[in-house]
C-alpha cells in the first residue's frame, strides 16, 4: 500500500494492485448487511444489476456479474464494515438516507446545485483545501467529502454540513463509495433508470449527473482503485499533484474546480461580487445565533420593513446603493438598530404585479450573504450580521450591494436595473415604513372578492424548504401564504414569470371534506411536494391535518381545549399568552417543516377570511388575540363580523389586558358569555 505523498504514485499500478486487494477483501466479506435508511438496498449494485445485496453470496454473485467491478466490490466491503463497526460518529455522515437525496433532488432540478463533487484524501495544507471548497461552495456546487480532508477543512474553521453543502461522509477515502451509490439513487429516483439497466445507468451517469471528483494525496492502492472506478461513469477524476500517470487531471489548485466543471460541461452564471463576505445558497440555510451576532434589525426590537417597487428606466441608477443613516461602525456590538430595506427596479418586461414576487427573493439574498441572515417579511423581518462578518469589513452598503448584484443576476429577462436604498436614521425609517404599509395594503385589496370556489387552480409555495425542508405553501384566493407576502394572484404570476420556480400550479380536484378543506388534489402534490412526508392536508382546519409551519409566519392559531376556542398569537407580541407560552416559545414547537395538529402558522390576514377556522366552526371559535393585533384589525374584523350577523363578538375576544391566562381567559369568555362556550367540543 502506498500511503503519504512522499513518492507519487503511479495510478495505473496503485490501481492494478488496489483491484486485486479488493478481490481479497470482498471475499472476506461477512454472512450480511444492509443499510436501514434505503429501498435501494446496495445501490450501486442495485442500480447495475437489478438484484438486491444483503449477503456475502449476493455481493460475490454481483461482483463477479459485474466483471469485478471495484465501485460493487468497495460497496459490499463498506457496507460490511459498516455493520460490524456500527456508523461512525459525528461529523461523519455514513451512507445518505433516500429521504435526504429526495430533497436534494429538488433542488438539482431547481437549479440551485449546479452539480456535485467528491474531494477525497489529504490536502498539502488546510488553507487550499478550504479556498477549493470555498470555490465549490460559490459555484453552486454540492460537495461531498471523505478522508483526511475533512479534520483539516475543521481545522481551518470551516463550518461543514448538509447547510452549508459540504458533507462529511467518513474518516477514509473509502467513504467515497458513497459519493456513487447517492449517484445511483439519483439515477433510479429522478432519471427513471430501472435497477438491472446498465447501459441506462452509466449513459445517464455520463450525459446527466454533473459530477466532478478532486483528489489529493494520500490514498491507498485500494482506495485509487475505487477512485479511478469512478471514470466508467464518465466523471473526471482531477488531482492537484502528487499522482502520476493514468487518466487523472492535473490542474493547480487555483483552477482545479473551474476545471472539472468545464471538463463537465457545468456551466456556471456566477459571478463573484465584490463584498467582503461569501455569498451563495449554499450559506442559505445557515443561522446566526445571538451570540454570534454583532447587529441584528427588526424581529420586533426595532422598525424594520423591506418593499420592491418598480420605477421608469430613467428614474433610477442602476447598480447604485444609498444608506441613509448610521453605518455598523457606529453601532453598538448587540443592538438591535432600525432598518428600511427599499429596491427599485426597472426593466422593459417588469410588470407593477411582478413586484410583491421579487420583494419575497430579498429573504434568500440576504441569506445567501456568508454572514447574513433574514427571516419574515414586510414589515415583521428580521435580519442579523455576525460578528465574523463585521470582523472581515461587511457594511450595511455590503448587504445593498449582494442585493442590488443578486437580482441583476436572477432575473435578466426582467430587470434592467437595480438600485437600492438602506434607510438606519430611525425618524426615517418610520416615515418610509408608513409609505411601505400602504403598498401592502393596496397589494392585499387586488385579490379581495375572489373565493376559493371560483378557481380550480391554487399555488404552491416551497421556497422556505431551504429552511424546512419539509415545508409546502399551498396559496388560495382566501387562504393567502402564512407569511403574508404571497397571494394567490401573486404565485399565479410568479409561476408566469418562472414555470420551474418554487410556485406552481396545484390542481385542487376532487372535495374529500368541504368543511375542513381538504381536495385530493392537494393531497397529491403536498405528498410530492413534501417528498413522501405529509399525507393529508386541510386548508381551513387548525384541529386536523393543518398545513405545514416553516418559520415565516405573521401569526399561530392554536387551540385552547380548556375554552373550547382558539387563540392567535402574532409575531410581534413578546408577552406569555394564555396558553403559557410565548410566541417564540410556541414557533420553535411547530416549524421547521411539522404538520402539528392543534396549531397553524397563519397571515394576519386570513382572520378576516370568510375560510377562517371553518374547519372548527367558525370565527365565533377566536377567544383571544393580543391588543394590538386586535387594534390593528379592528376597522375591517368588526365589518366583517357584522356582515356574518356576529355583531358584537368583537368585544367578546380577549386580550392581555383583560385575561393574562387560561383560567382569567375562562371567566372572561364565562362573563360575555362568548360563543365558543357553547360550540361543539374541540377535542
Ligand atoms: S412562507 Fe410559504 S409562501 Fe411564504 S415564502 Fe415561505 S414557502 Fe413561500
Amino acid at each position: 500500500m502506498i500511503r503519504g505523498n512522499l513518492k507519487m504514485p503511479d495510478v495505473e499500478l496503485a490501481k492494478k494492485q488496489g483491484e486485486d486487494l479488493l478481490k481479497t477483501r470482498v471475499f472476506a466479506v461477512r454472512q450480511s448487511f444492509s443499510y436501514e435508511e434505503t429501498a435501494y438496498h446496495l445501490p450501486i449494485s442495485y442500480a447495475l444489476t437489478g438484484v438486491p445485496v444483503h449477503d456475502r453470496k449476493a455481493a460475490l454473485d454481483v461482483y463477479s456479474r459485474t466483471g469485478r467491478n471495484p465501485l460493487v466490490a468497495s460497496e459490499s466491503i463498506l457496507a460490511d464494515m459498516t455493520a460490524v463497526s456500527g456508523k461512525e460518529p459525528a461529523p461523519y455522515t455514513g451512507f445518505i438516507s433516500d429521504t435526504v437525496i429526495r430533497k436534494l433532488g429538488y433542488s438539482l432540478v431547481d437549479g440551485s446545485i449546479l452539480g456535485l463533487a467528491l474531494v477525497v484524501g489529504t490536502p498539502q495544507n488546510a488553507g487550499m483545501a478550504a479556498a477549493v471548497c470555498r470555490e465549490l461552495q460559490e459555484k453552486y456546487m454540492l460537495t461531498f467529502l471523505a478522508g483526511k480532508v475533512i479534520p483539516a477543512l475543521s481545522g481551518a474553521g470551516v463550518r461543514l454540513g448538509l447547510e452549508y453543502r459540504l458533507i462529511p461522509l467518513g474518516s477514509t477515502p473509502f467513504y467515497g463509495v458513497h459519493f456513487v451509490d447517492i449517484i445511483a439513487r439519483v439515477a433510479m429516483m429522478f432519471g427513471g433508470v430501472p435497477p438491472g439497466d446498465t447501459h441506462r445507468l452509466l449513459t445517464y451517469a455520463a450525459e446527466r449527473a454533473r459530477a466532478i471528483v478532486i483528489v489529493f494525496p494520500g490514498l491507498t492502492d485500494e482506495e485509487i482503485a475505487l477512485v479511478d472506478g469512478m471514470r466508467v461513469l464518465g466523471f473526471p477524476i482531477l488531482t492537484p499533484g502528487g499522482y502520476q500517470g493514468g487518466s487523472w487531471i492535473q490542474a493547480g489548485p487555483e483552477d482545479i474546480v473551474r476545471k472539472g466543471m468545464e471538463e463537465k460541461g457545468i456551466r456556471v452564471n456566477v459571478t463573484a461580487i465584490p463584498i467582503p463576505m461569501g455569498c451563495s445558497p449554499a450559506f442559505e440555510g445557515k443561522s446566526i445565533r445571538k451570540e454570534e451576532m454583532y447587529v441584528e434589525f427588526g424581529g420586533g426590537r426595532s422598525p424594520a420593513f423591506e418593499l420592491l417597487r418598480m420605477r421608469m428606466p430613467d428614474e433610477i441608477r442602476d447598480g447604485q446603493v444609498t444608506v441613509i443613516g448610521p453605518e455598523i461602525g457606529t453601532m453598538k456590538e448587540g443592538s438591535a438598530n432600525p432598518l428600511g430595506i427599499i429596491i427599485e427596479v426597472a426593466g422593459r418586461t417588469m410588470k407593477k404585479d411582478y413586484e410583491p414576487v421579487l420583494e419575497r427573493r430579498i429573504h434568500n439574498f440576504v441569506n445567501y450573504g456568508e454572514g447574513s441572515w433574514h427571516v419574515a417579511q414586510r414589515d415583521l423581518i428580521w435580519v442579523r450580521i455576525s460578528k465574523e462578518a463585521v470582523a472581515k469589513g461587511v457594511r450595511i452598503e455590503h448587504i445593498g450591494k449582494l442585493l442590488a448584484s443578486k437580482f441583476r443576476m436572477d432575473f435578466p429577462q426582467l430587470i434592467d436595473a437595480v438600485s437600492v436604498t438602506l434607510i438606519t436614521d430611525r425618524e426615517k425609517v418610520l416615515a418610509a415604513k408608513k409609505e411601505a404599509e400602504e403598498v401592502y395594503d393596496e397589494r392585499d385589496a387586488r385579490i379581495k372578492g375572489m373565493r376559493d370556489q371560483d378557481v380550480d387552480t391554487y399555488y404552491s409555495c416551497t421556497l422556505c424548504q431551504t429552511f424546512a425542508p419539509n415545508h409546502v405553501c399551498v396559496i388560495t384566493p382566501e387562504r393567502p401564504a402564512l407569511c403574508g407576502a404571497i397571494s394567490w394572484l401573486d404565485g399565479k404570476i410568479a409561476f408566469e414569470m418562472s414555470p420551474a420556480g418554487a410556485n406552481q400550479p396545484v390542481e385542487k380536484g376532487a372535495a374529500l371534506n368541504v368543511r375542513n378543506g381538504e381536495f385530493d388534489g392537494v393531497n397529491r402534490f403536498i405528498k410530492k411536494a413534501s417528498h413522501g412526508e405529509i399525507e393529508r392536508c386541510s386548508l381551513y382546519s387548525v384541529m386536523e391535518y393543518p398545513m405545514t409551519c416553516c418559520g415565516c409566519f405573521e401569526a399561530i392559531a392554536l387551540m385552547l381545549p380548556e375554552v373550547n376556542g382558539i387563540m392567535v398569537v402574532n409575531r410581534e407580541f413578546k408577552g406569555l399568552t394564555p396558553s403559557g407560552m410565548t410566541f417564540s416559545t410556541l414557533a420553535g414547537t411547530i416549524g421547521g417543516g411539522a404538520q402539528t395538529p392543534g396549531f397553524a402558522g397563519i397571515s394576519k390576514s386570513y382572520i378576516l377570511s370568510d375560510r377562517f377556522l371553518q374547519g372548527e366552526g367558525g370565527i365565533e371559535r377566536l377567544v383571544w388575540m393580543p391588543s394590538q393585533l386586535k387594534d390593528e384589525l379592528k376597522d375591517r374584523l368588526t365589518k366583517k363580523l357584522a356582515e356574518k350577523g356576529l355583531a358584537g363578538l368583537f368585544e367578546k375576544i380577549a386580550d392581555e389586558t383583560t385575561a393574562a391566562t387560561i383560567e382569567d381567559l375562562a371567566a372572561f369568555l364565562e362573563r360575555v358569555q362568548h360563543p365558543a362556550l357553547a360550540m361543539k367540543p374541540l377535542v
